[in-house]
């Protein structure tokens, strides 16, 4: 646990994705950040960057362990697919000037150099910062790859940006809050008509089925070395089950095609759309099992901006290509169809394990489904007012004529 109470980097997989204990901060109240010269005014110069809060700095002492980098760049999945996408878009890379948001030891930022940037400004607000530096050095990249340490809503650098990469998803897709970062540097440093990685994310959910994770902690009780310890069900489900649960499950645990729940096009989403996000839900399951919970996950895509002469926005250049978000199919919320062309960052249950897992939302008890009985109910995720990194989830859901409310904090 973090000096200041915070719920980051307590010693397992979160905050997000954080191994082992912190760093200490080494009593430095604010990531310091260098000044290059004076930018040209602009609005957002004149509007002042949000405060980075007590829970900010937190979140970024998280980041300046190296477990955590470790875990992240050891995601071949994540790790490679930027890889792809960057060489994918490498003839827009090429001789122009890219921001990393949040660029941590500097693994994108050097991506993008062999791409054949002009130069790279490689923002990262914790002190892995120091680290980054280095790399790039002992690459020699340093005319190319200019790190600095800051926050991107603080930083000053003397021009626009053709590109904005970053990897910027948390748990369930909205967890960490970090997109609003990428929004501030997007509004503030791309060029018009510039490009964004990933450009457009779905976070999706789907009903569960999960017995054997149910009966590990709950059933267990029932019979421990010959002892009915029975008693102990109600605190082993509730601590269990009361906040979301970061695994690996498959796509044998899930009953249903999976609903969006959020499709965000990073060219055009705004701050506050991210504040609370509510969605109705309904599935037919599609057999007959025992419905355990929901498992949200997300995947992100790697297109180009819109083209100008796609007035309806659905069109974009080429290095990825787009079609409506929601057609597939008899239900409009589905999944999204997505050309071959397409680079897709996928953390679903059906594809390979990455370190975001999945996302379970597990009832106390749960729910004998028929095969075609409905499941529905509505989902609203909203920033925590305690930590604006933590996600506030409320989901209501009935079946068989029942119906419940379960809240919970992602923390
Ligand atoms: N790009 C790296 C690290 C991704 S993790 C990689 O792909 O391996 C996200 C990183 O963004 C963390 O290191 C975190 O400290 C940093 N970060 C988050 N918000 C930021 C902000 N507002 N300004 C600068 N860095 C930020």
């Amino acid at each position: 646990m973090l000096a200041g109470g915070s719920s980051f980097s307590n010693g397992h997989t979160r905050p997000r994705r954080a191994k082992g204990p912190s760093r200490d901060s080494r009593g430095a109240a604010h990531p310091s950040h260098r000044l290059l010269t004076s930018s040209p005014a602009s609005t957002h110069d004149r509007i002042s960057p949000p405060e980075c809060t007590e829970s900010d700095r937190a979140y970024f002492d998280s980041y300046a362990h190296v477990g955590i980098h470790e875990e992240m760049i050891k995601d071949h999945v994540r790790t490679e697919t930027y890889r792809a996408a960057i060489m994918r878009h490498r003839d827009s890379i090429a001789g122009r000037v890219v921001m990393d948001v949040g660029s941590g030891t500097g693994i994108l930022s050097i991506f993008c150099a062999f791409a054949g940037a002009l130069r790279v400004y490689a923002v990262e607000a914790s002190e892995i910062a120091a680290q980054a530096k280095e790399v790039v050095r002992a690459n020699n990249l340093s005319e190319k790859v200019i790190v600095l340490h800051g926050r991107v809503e603080d930083i000053k650098i003397d021009e626009k940006v053709d590109i904005i990469i970053s990897e910027w998803m948390g748990y369930m897709l909205l967890y960490e809050c970090m997109l609003a970062s990428v929004i501030y540097a997007r509004d503030k440093w791309l060029k018009p008509g510039g490009l964004i990685l990933p450009s457009h994310a779905t976070l999706y959910m789907a009903p569960v089925t999960h017995s054997d994770r149910y009966c590990e902690s709950v059933d267990f009780w029932r019979d421990v070395y010959g002892i009915d310890m029975s008693s102990m069900i109600p605190l082993a489900k509730q601590c269990a089950f009361e906040e979301p649960s970061v695994e690996t499950i498959t796509g044998e645990n899930v009953l249903t095609w999976p609903y969006v729940v959020k499709f965000v096009d990073c060219y055009t989403v705004e701050a506050h759309e991210l504040e609370s996000i509510t969605t109705n839900y309904q599935f037919s399951s599609m057999m007959r099992a025992p419905l355990h919970g929901f498992a949200f996950w997300f995947d992100v895509e790697f297109n180009g901006p819109p083209t100008s002469s796609s007035a309806n926005g659905l069109q974009f250049l080429p290095g990825g290509s787009y079609s409506d978000p929601y057609i597939n199919g008899s239900n409009n919320r589905t999944k999204r169809t997505k050309s071959d062309e397409t680079i897709v960052l996928s953390t679903a249950p059906e594809d390979d394990p990455t370190h975001w897992q999945q996302t379970l939302l597990y009832f106390y008890d749960p729910i004998e489904v028929q095969q075609d009985q409905i499941i529905e109910g509505s989902i609203t995720l909203s920033q925590s007012k305690e930590n604006a990194r933590f996600l506030n989830i409320h989901l209501e859901y009935s079946s068989g004529g029942r119906s419940f409310v379960k809240e919970s904090v992602m923390r």
